[in-house]
């Protein structure tokens, strides 16, 4: 079966494999990761390993942290302010649908937020050019999300802010091409799309921006607190860091980030085309914002849309349902959907529009 889900996703078969093998032992050890003192030799090795090789995939510059934390990422839609406001009134986001808009939900009892770009007007079908954006002086920092994971828009550039952090909400495309990161003030990441599983959440942030949180802030929503014990101020999610450090280690081995990227072009470019000439099935984000990892689209005729979801599960082809809030179907193709996955579907989708089509 191919999973098509928009997270928590497919992870890659030899990393499940892997896992299965080593459950009950790990290395020899007579134990299991999940049964580890997270402060022992074995699982801090785990840990370390897994942060170098996140730091060797994305190249992150030396004068950045990398944070294994909980919450998901909708806690960091909280600590992005409590943490990197530093005294500032005001904090600027980007709109783009319903991921931005939640962070930015979030951040209004913290500060004034203010919207310097949305794409509302079009039903958030694009990426707003960064010569309509309308930066604030006042603004602590920047945000805005680099892949919206309902409505399949997905920035191809990154936004250049000059001295005022940018931050990003990387959930739903991290580590699906390379990124410089040193152009970020923060990125952060739920882990279930393209890291592991739910419970993780990864954050990168530059040293100068830790340390200036809120005064008194609670503790467990402290950057330095968090930086300050290497993200062991309490029990992390040991499990969820021991197989995103076995996912790291698989993008190692396909080759890295670039040879990433170039499969997830592929796999995009093979089920847009077939979108585009299509009669039957339809994309309306703007082209050349349209994402590589979700890709929305809908049926000419929706009254077929259970009928199109129950011959896809007959064939394996699981969870194409769109999201309950725009309806459709979504097809999720993260870093571990081979290319088979997106053949076998776009095939499902000519046979069934030759069927239904007409
Ligand atoms: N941001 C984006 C872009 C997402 O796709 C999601 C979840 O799907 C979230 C944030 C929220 O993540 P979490 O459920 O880990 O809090």
């Amino acid at each position: 079966a191919f999973n098509f889900s928009a997270g928590p996703a497919t992870l890659p078969e030899p990393v499940l494999k892997q896992a299965a093998a080593e459950m009950l032992d790990w290395h020899g050890s007579g134990q299991s990761v999940m049964e580890m003192s997270h402060r022992g030799k074995d699982f801090m090795g785990i840990r370390n390993q897994a942060e170098a090789d996140l730091r060797e995939l994305l190249a992150i510059p030396a004068n950045y942290k990398v944070l294994f934390l909980q919450g998901g990422a909708t806690l960091q839609f909280e600590m992005i302010p409590i943490n990197l406001l530093r005294g500032k009134p005001a904090a600027d986001y980007v709109y783009t649908g319903v991921w931005a808009g939640k962070a930015i939900r979030e951040a209004r009892p913290f500060c004034q937020v203010k919207v310097i770009a949305s794409s509302e007007d079009r039903n958030f079908s694009y990426a707003p050019p960064q010569s309509s954006w309308k930066p604030n002086q006042d603004a602590a920092y920047v945000h805005y999300t680099a892949n919206e994971t309902i409505g399949g828009v997905e920035y191809h550039w990154i936004p250049d802010t000059g001295n005022v952090p940018l931050v990003c909400d990387m959930s739903s495309n991290i580590l699906s091409k390379p990124v410089d990161v040193s152009k970020y003030g923060l990125i952060y990441a739920g882990a279930q799309k393209n890291i592991g599983p739910a419970g993780l959440a990864i954050v990168i942030v530059r040293d100068d921006l830790i340390g200036h949180a809120v005064p008194t802030p609670p503790t467990m929503l402290d950057y330095k607190i968090h930086a300050d014990h290497d993200s062991m101020f309490n029990t992390p999610p040991t499990y969820g860091i021991y197989i995103a450090g076995l996912v790291f280690q698989w993008l190692k081995q396909q080759g890295g980030l670039a040879v990433m990227e170039q499969k997830n072009i592929e796999k995009a470019k093979l089920l847009y085309g077939f979108l585009d000439q299509s009669r039957f099935f339809r994309n309306l984000v703007k082209k050349q914002d349209r994402s590589r990892m979700n890709i929305p689209f809908t049926l000419k005729d929706e009254a077929l849309n259970e009928e199109f979801l129950k011959q896809a599960r007959a064939r394996g082809l699981q969870q194409l349902k769109g999201h309950s809030s725009v309806g459709g179907m979504r097809a999720s193709i993260y870093n571990a959907m081979p290319l088979a996955g997106v053949k076998t579907l776009v095939n499902y989708m000519q046979e069934f529009e030759a069927r239904f089509g007409k």
